[in-house]
């Protein structure tokens, strides 16, 4: 191999560092300095994925190179080598080295860590660019199938077909690197001595204009693998070997690669509306950094439907044109077909990363996006990693959502991660939300992000009024569920109905009962293994654990006392959707929640129905309270605004308020007003009073005071520690030490609280306990913390998360 020639060139020609500075997917804060050997000098680079011994038992480990250097102040003999590169390019660029070393610093992991959660694991595979071996027709193959075809037509006495020229199996772009030596000539018409599942074979691949794998063959030519063979033996097949992607390696020589085709259809600029005020307004203020770069943030806050989408794309439009990239970043929920048509029509070369990518596909966007390929990358999360080129803009949409925040190590925001990487890549971000969160408000107000505001929607449409139906006063009525529909609520919708409206119902609750007790004992029936009350799904006809998915049947009698009867309270939205089909059983009833929507496929052909006007009413979870653009939905009730109030978290509040004016946000967006109705059992909470309003200002006016009080962000940082195991007392006894431990060090401006149960104390046979660390800034906490990562062994089988700004408690 070239490696081993290498080997034999004279030490003085080498050029290129001798040593390198690695990272590993570990929880060790330490760069390992290793020596590069001779033959990978001048190849071996920052971003290379690299072999290497680890450890004591220096077992090969998988690393990170960050550095390279000339000189090490170590004893250079006592270094261990490299052991050869993982990839061919490196797979990381020097600012995504920073990106995550700041990842690293800031979210309290180790660098390889953060590191190894940038690159998807399709990339890490290289999946998908195996060559993979194909069958296409011989010259003789095509010549014999052109005459089974002939005689097939005669025989169903059609026209015989015309000879379309068509791409050969052998042209420039594939290699055939295995023709048949036993080619065979006989003086018999081979016509009449192909079998029938032979003949069934040639005429598949004389239809098929790509060539096919032998599985695929087999299965379409409903013919088994010795049918293939003999045609292979005899000639009319030959074995070509392919990529399934575009951008290979070049390390494959001569294997060329051929290109998929690309599924987008061409970008239409017609569609282009003419902007609003508002909009032009907004974009006038971003112009100089869309135009000519440089960082800078902007939190856009404008109302829903006040046409933020409309702004993005005008913004990429103009950072494209110079040739630029963007990343656009959406809720995962809102990757929806209408989404991303949106950004397909107005560009051409769009890459859409979601997380039901499979690998190959995610390594070859990948590729498509790090080869320059790709004018906008839109995707959940992740997506913030992209691997552009020329990154020009990028955009955060719904930025107050908490889904941008990772639950596993790196613990990131990929609202802060975007922020930090248009600092390092001097381009602009912009944040858009309805409803910004706080953090993003006060770094607003702080100057740090420029404020843009749409106070209006498109084409003056108002905001839908909202009616606050206090539920403290509706008289529970026989043969009705408690907190279901109110009379209010069932007359507007009737009224919405008969004027072709179609309504949206929000209940952030699945199931059927979502509390089951016993009247006699006051036991409640919870999960073995987790802290949780379960959940009648009465469909399935079981009790369900939302936190494990366990379940299992009701039990008949109460198994506490062993007397008593089970009671079967609360609603969810299995048990709505059979109210709401009970009072309007003539209409279209469609429920959308993750028990009936579990395929990404079922959610769009939902949100298609509904779209085109096949179901008069669409209730359920969060899932249908985001982002979605129907025009004709005339009426949206929130059966009870309360359900996420009284949970144990500071952001309980902003939660509500942001969901109850997210979800109203739904209506009113076409010709037709819409009106809004809110079930409630608190009436006067901010929340619920300021989103009734439309009132962002009001309500963050109100809030930010208490969060003041509390030192609690925006305006101080929270760093969480959650401890869990199968013993209760180690783990409380373990996080006792951490803290102990922690406050020993007296970093000044921290204050700690804990440890306690976790609001969820266990979890699948996990106990759980928390703490809390606050400072008003977050340089003391990670001053406090640092020391941590790599240093604290848990006790066997015991976890601890550090979680950096956590958006949940
Ligand atoms: P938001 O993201 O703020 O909720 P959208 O960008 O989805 O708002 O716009 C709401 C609706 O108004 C969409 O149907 C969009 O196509 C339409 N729209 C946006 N801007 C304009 C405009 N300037 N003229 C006409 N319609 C517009
Ligand atoms: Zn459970």
């Amino acid at each position: 191999t070239v490696g081993r020639k290498e080997d034999h060139e004279e030490p003085s020609e080498v050029e290129g560092p001798a040593f390198a500075g690695v990272v590993f997917n570990r929880p060790l804060d330490t760069v390992f300095t290793y020596r590069v050997p001779t033959r990978l000098r001048g190849r071996l680079q920052p971003g290379h994925r690299v072999k290497a011994p680890l450890g004591r038992g220096n077992a090969a480990a998988i690393g990170y190179v960050v550095s390279t250097a000339e000189e090490t102040h170590l004893d250079a003999r006592r270094l261990k080598e490299i052991i050869e590169l993982v990839d061919d390019v490196p797979l990381i660029d020097t600012t995504m080295l920073d990106l995550t070393r700041w990842m690293a610093g800031y979210y309290l992991c180790s660098w390889g860590q953060a590191l190894d959660a940038v690159v998807p694991a399709g990339v890490k595979k290289q999946a998908g660019t195996r060559l993979r071996s194909l069958l296409t027709l011989t010259e003789t193959g095509r010549a014999l199938a052109e005459r089974l075809q002939v005689r097939e037509a005669l025989a169903n006495d059609q026209p015989p077909p015309t000879h379309r020229p068509r791409r050969r199996g052998s042209g420039p772009s594939t290699s055939i690197i295995d023709t048949s030596s036993s080619h065979q000539t006989t003086s018999e018409d081979p016509l009449l001595k192909v079998t029938p599942k032979q003949a069934a074979a040639l005429l598949t691949l004389a239809g098929s204009n790509e060539p096919l794998s032998l599985v695929d063959l087999c299965r379409l030519a409903e013919c088994g693998a010795s049918a293939i063979a003999a045609l292979k033996k005899s000639g009319y097949l030959a074995v070509v070997m392919r990529r399934g992607d575009t951008l290979g390696p070049s390390s494959e020589g001569d294997k060329v690669v051929v290109p998929p085709p690309s599924p987008d259809p061409p970008a239409n600029p017609v569609s282009r509306p003419l902007l609003t005020p508002e909009q032009t307004a907004t974009l006038e203020a971003m112009a100089p950094r869309l135009e000519s770069g440089g960082f800078a943030t902007f939190l856009l806050h404008g109302v829903t439907g006040s046409g933020k989408t409309e702004v993005y794309l005008s913004a990429i439009e103009r950072v494209v044109a110079r040739g630029r990239e963007a990343i656009v970043l959406v809720p995962e929920i809102s990757l929806t077909p209408q989404t991303i048509r949106r950004f397909r029509r107005r560009f051409d070369r769009v890459a859409v990363l979601h997380s039901h990518l499979g690998d190959a596909e995610r390594h070859r966007h990948w590729r498509d996006i790090a080869s320059g390929a790709i004018q906008v990358v839109v995707g959940a999360r992740s997506a913030i990693f992209a691997p552009t080129r020329k990154l020009g803009l990028i955009v955060i949409d719904e930025e107050h959502e908490t889904t941008f925040k990772q639950e596993t190590v790196p613990r990131y925001h990929a609202r802060d991660v975007a922020v930090k990487r248009g600092q390092l890549e001097g381009v602009p971000v912009i944040l858009g939300s309805a409803t910004p969160s706080l953090e993003s408000w006060r770094n607003a107000q702080l100057g740090r992000y420029t404020y843009l505001e749409m106070s209006n929607r498109v084409e003056s449409r108002p905001l839908p009024p909202v009616t606050i139906i206090d539920m403290r006063h509706e008289k529970p009525e026989p043969g009705r569920a408690p907190g279901g529909l109110s009379a209010p609520l069932r007359d507007a919708m009737r009224r919405a109905l008969n004027d072709d409206g179609q309504v949206i119902l929000l209940l952030n609750r699945r199931g059927f009962h979502t509390y089951i007790h016993c009247p006699r004992c006051g036991f409640v029936l919870k999960c073995d293994s987790c802290d949780v009350a379960l959940t009648h799904h009465k469909t399935r006809g079981k009790v369900v654990c939302h936190t494990c998915d366990a379940e299992r049947d009701p039990p008949p009698i109460c198994p506490e006392c062993q007397g008593g009867r089970l009671s079967y309270m609360g609603i969810g939205t299995e048990r709505l959707e059979r109210e709401v089909k009970a009072e309007f059983g003539d209409r279209v009833v469609r429920r959308m929640d993750s028990d009936t929507m579990r395929s990404s496929a079922s959610y769009e052909q939902v949100l298609n129905s509904f779209k085109e006007g096949k179901i008069d009413i669409l209730l359920g979870t969060q899932m249908i309270a985001k982002g979605l653009d129907f025009p004709n939905v005339t009426l949206v009730g929130v059966i009870n605004a309360d359900t996420a109030l009284h949970l144990p978290d500071f952001r309980a509040r902003e939660r509500t308020f942001q969901l109850v004016a997210q979800v109203a946000g739904r209506t009113g967006r076409g010709q037709r007003e819409g009106r809004v109705l809110v079930q409630t059992y608190s009436p006067d909470d901010p929340a619920i009073v300021h989103a009734s309003m439309h009132d962002y200002v009001h309500f963050v006016e109100q809030e930010l005071p208490e969060r003041s009080i509390r030192g609690y962000p925006p305006y101080g940082r929270i760093v969480r520690l959650v401890a869990r195991g199968p013993e209760e007392q180690v783990v409380r006894g373990f996080l006792e030490q951490v803290l102990e431990a922690i406050r020993r060090r007296a970093v000044p401006g921290v204050a700690s609280m804990g440890p306690a149960p976790a609001p969820v104390a266990k979890i699948r046979d996990l106990y759980r306990y928390h703490a809390q660390l606050r400072a008003d800034t977050a340089k003391p906490l990670h001053e406090a913390l640092r020391w941590v990562v790599g240093e604290i062994t848990p006790p066997s089988g015991v976890e601890l998360a550090i979680d950096v700004d956590p958006v949940s408690m």
